[in-house]
């Protein structure tokens, strides 16, 4: 477990009485990039200004480079990691004498702190903006520059607050390029917060769902949206087919429809099946339903079906079979990895 470099064990936050950080246990690997996502209001912010050190947990604890993270070794830890927010503030100055203030507070001479910062805007591919007033500058290049300012540090582990959230697409593009090229180039740990699944999708190395003030899964990406634990990760990744079944004898029961499922007694659990991992066919199925909505959705034709229960598929519009129609009879049909079964909560 040698490349741990940071862990946490029922870290907990609460605001007064409100507890917004249920305790919550997960490390993360030397090298990697963890994505940590969920909706507003999660939690997000709060579990990475306790990471950072910004804020002290109200219980548990956290361990990093091996240490407990703690107020005798705060100052020491910190000046190993970095941490950029959705918005910064760059001072009315030059870009590099902004970055050379991102060390202004090591006992470095002047004049190496101007030589790093040029150095660093260079690897950045970024030596043209170095004389540029930071007040001139767009937003997207205002926050490659707050970046900058952090990368300077050379941190071993890099905290990222939603750093693309108040950015256009194009320059998002611009700074999750930088993120990729800081991870691949110098090996620094990554943790990000995003509201965005397609960005963690992007850029994760592994992902942590946050719901509610609790990590409730920690996975691959492929795990994440395609083997979701519980019914509520499976909403928020986008299940649009999450019934609530009992299982019984190597099988799992809904609504008239039964699957085969791990031994269990009575347990009520939940099945969880992508839209468009189902197939609609006319070659007979153990599943047959009838076509109650065919709708357009962009690119893709989503279609209701009654089965007992109401099935949602999805087919992209160019593979759409159009003799398909509201009250026909057909079948449903998927493989068998495609049905998930986990919590029912
Ligand atoms: P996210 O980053 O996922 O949007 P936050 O961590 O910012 O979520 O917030 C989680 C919860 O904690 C929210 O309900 C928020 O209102 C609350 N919260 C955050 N900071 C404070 C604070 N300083 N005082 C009281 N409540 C807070």
């Amino acid at each position: 477990m040698t490349n741990v470099v940071l862990e946490t064990e029922n870290l907990t936050k609460a605001y007064g009485n409100k507890e917004v950080l249920h305790p919550t246990s997960f490390s993360v690997v030397k090298g990697e990039i963890l994505a940590v996502i969920g909706p507003s209001g999660a939690g997000k912010s709060t579990l990475l200004r306790l990471l950072d050190g910004l804020e002290s947990p109200t219980a548990g604890t956290i361990r990093i480079f091996g240490e407990p993270f703690v107020r005798a070794s705060r100052k020491k830890i910190r000046s190993r990691m970095g941490i950029l927010f959705q918005k910064t503030v760059l001072f009315d100055r030059s870009v590099v004498d902004n970055i050379a203030l991102g060390l202004s507070y090591r006992r470095i001479p002047r004049a190496e702190q101007k030589r790093r910062a040029q150095e660093t805007l260079a690897n950045l591919g970024m030596s043209e903006y170095a004389n540029r007033s930071a007040r001139t500058l767009s937003g997207g290049e205002g926050q490659r520059v707050s970046f900058a300012r952090i990368l300077v540090t050379r941190p071993e582990i890099l905290f990222l607050d939603e750093p693309t959230a108040n950015l256009d697409p194009l320059a998002a593009k611009d700074v999750e390029a930088m993120i990729l090229a800081e991870n691949e180039t110098n090996g620094t740990t990554i943790v990000i917060n995003t509201h965005d699944q397609m960005q963690a999708q992007r850029l994760a190395h592994r992902v942590a769902v946050i719901l509610d003030g609790s990590v409730v899964q920690v996975g691959t990406p492929d795990e994440i949206w395609y083997r979701p634990v519980s019914a509520s990760v499976a909403r928020f990744v986008g299940f649009q087919n999450i019934f609530t079944g009992i299982i019984k004898d190597k099988t799992v029961q809904f609504g008239g429809i039964s699957l085969p499922a791990p031994a269990g007694f009575d347990t009520e659990v939940s099945v969880m099946i992508r839209a468009e991992d189902i197939v609609l066919t006319r070659n007979p199925t153990n599943i047959s339903g009838i076509i109650r909505t065919v709708s357009r959705r962009g690119a893709f034709i989503e279609i209701s079906v009654d089965a007992g229960v109401e099935f949602f598929v999805r087919i992209p519009y160019k593979e759409y079979d159009s003799s398909l129609s509201v009250g026909d009879s057909i079948f449903l049909d998927w493989n068998e990895d495609a049905a998930v079964i986990g919590d029912n909560q």
